[in-house]
């Protein structure tokens, strides 16, 4: 059993030797993918940093366990003020994927599993893209925010309210309202006994 770690740009792993050896194998992988393999992945999210993290495969005799956690940064839209920001996505991935060739025999194995994402190839290649990518989406969020103090844009004008102040805005400050504003509280005081 080896306890080299190895470094590894790609998401497919040759897992023949783990498929050889005995129960309880384990590879484990630290992991630098870059954007150019990551962009491929998908169209519903920007990737601007390499995937970094680690993954750590056990063979179990009838499956092997991965277990992969890392981070990367995409680009999303501000859902309030519409400017694009990074936004960085932590992933973590417990799957189980399972072989498809016997072996010792070579034959292949029958299997009822439809989900392609989690089988092993012929060429003994567990792919982690497609569960990379699942795994990156379910991290998006459903709102994405710049930050949790955006003030988004003006409802009236339209002005980006992080980085201007429109006219829109006065008078909802104007001193004379809140003047008036104190003058109400204060009849409000004693709502119980309402003067008759
Ligand atoms: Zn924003
Ligand atoms: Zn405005």
């Amino acid at each position: 059993m080896s306890k080299k770690i190895v470094h590894l740009d790609s998401l497919q792993f040759n897992v023949a030797g783990l498929l050889t050896g005995p129960k309880g194998g384990t590879r484990s992988y630290d992991l630098y993918i870059p954007v150019s393999e990551l962009d491929q992945l998908d169209e519903g999210f920007d990737v601007v940093a390499p995937f970094q993290g680690t993954a750590r495969f056990l063979w179990t005799k009838d499956h092997i366990m991965a277990v992969v956690t890392g981070q990367t940064t995409v680009t999303l839209q501000c859902s309030r003020c519409l400017e694009p920001f990074h936004h960085t996505v932590h992933v973590q991935i417990e799957e189980a994927f399972i072989p498809t060739v016997d072996m010792a025999s070579g034959l292949p194995i029958a299997r009822d599993e439809t989900d392609i994402a989690i089988l092993i190839d012929e060429h003994h290649i567990l792919d982690l893209s497609e569960i990379l990518r699942q795994s990156i989406l379910l991290a998006l969020p459903l709102t994405p925010v710049c930050s949790p103090e955006c003030q988004g844009l003006c409802p009236t004008c339209g002005a980006n309210r992080n980085r201007e102040v429109c006219t829109c805005t006065t008078e909802a400050i104007d001193p004379r309202w809140s003047a008036l504003r104190m003058l109400l509280d204060n009849l409000d005081t004693d709502p119980d006994h309402p003067n008759p």
